[in-house]
């Protein structure tokens, strides 16, 4: 059921919304942008439902023939557009659901949503065909947008649409939301919720995946290898990094971590902060054997590939660079 207190983190977006609510603020056109389209739909959802309830408050009532409508996605005056199993939403959909659609007046709320999903993927004679709905706007028509990278929307498009971009969710809240949802049958909640980097979907994603625990396993042995770089050593990391060339992102999100985890036990600050906690006789012997300098290099390498590999990097080239840069 949606609601706004169902939903696990974004507490800053949803007080600003509700404010918005409240205030009667309400724009006729919203782009709500995340990698996490768990997390994003919620969001849209609860916003959309809570617009329509007719007890007209900042959340949705739950009682209401709107509200119960909504939640069984039979509430005539919403109108879901998305791309058919097609890889874009092209012009025609827009033309034959919203353009033509949106002159019929609400059948019983006072408002109309139009909500589209994975709206980033209009193709650009979609997008200039809703540009006109978005300049001249009818009185009780909204238009959500829902992305994943709202870079891709014309500026046109962006500049007359309210941004919500959400942010990802801390890890406390991503703890909560394991225990809420997996009632602690997840051992180790910590390294699931850094894993996922506050993105629900990615959580959802490695919990129900059974090759993550002999994944990890398999890194962490393979971590071994980098205590002395030699050619033997060198040849397994690399083989690891290419069979899991797919894994790329999440190898090295998980070697961070580990390095991180590392970089506590020499520091001797307290363990408590360890997210590989049942790893920790591997991680104290991995202490011992690594340098700081050498230790610095590693996370630093791993840092910069991080942050460099969404543009464009090489990862079998990368790989290799940074083998060479912290072997020094
Ligand atoms: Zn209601």
């Amino acid at each position: 059921m949606y609601s706004f207190n169902k939903i696990t983190g974004h507490a800053d977006t949803i007080k600003s919304i509700k404010n918005s609510i409240a205030a009667n603020k309400i724009s006729h056109a919203y782009i709500f942008n995340s990698d996490d389209s768990i997390s994003r739909e919620m969001v849209v959802q609860t916003f959309a439902k809570t617009l329509m309830c007719e007890a007209s408050s900042v959340d949705s009532c739950n009682d209401c023939i709107s509200c119960k409508t909504f939640e069984h996605q039979n509430n005539p005056d919403v109108i879901y557009i998305d791309s058919e199993d097609k890889k874009s939403i092209g012009v025609e959909q827009i033309r034959e659901k919203l353009i033509f659609d949106i002159n019929i007046r609400p059948y019983q709320n006072k408002y109309k949503i139009y909500i589209i999903k994975e709206a980033d993927t209009m193709t650009e004679s979609a997008q200039n065909a809703i540009l006109k709905t978005i300049e001249e706007p009818c009185e009780y028509a909204i238009l959500i947008l829902s992305s994943t990278d709202y870079k891709k929307f014309l500026p046109t498009i962006l500049s007359r649409c309210i941004l919500i971009d959400l942010k990802p969710i801390n890890i406390e809240d991503m703890n909560k939301y394991i225990v809420d949802n997996y009632n602690k049958k997840i051992e180790n909640v910590d390294i699931y919720s850094s894993y996922s980097e506050g993105n629900i979907s990615k959580l959802e994603n490695i919990i129900n995946s059974k090759e993550f625990t002999e994944f990890r396993n398999e890194l962490i042995e393979t971590t071994r290898m980098f205590l002395n770089l030699n050619i033997e050593n060198i040849i397994k990391i690399k083989k690891f990094f290419e069979q899991n060339e797919k894994k790329y992102e999440e190898i090295l999100n998980l070697l961070y971590i580990w390095y991180r985890d590392i970089n506590i036990i020499k520091s001797e600050i307290s363990t408590k902060h360890l997210i590989n906690k049942d790893k920790t006789e591997e991680l104290n012997h991995q202490a011992t054997e690594l340098t700081y300098a050498y230790l610095n290099r590693i996370i630093e390498n791993i840092q910069y590939i991080r942050e460099n590999i969404k543009r464009n990097l090489n990862p079998k080239l990368a790989t290799h660079v940074m083998l060479l840069n912290v072997k020094g």
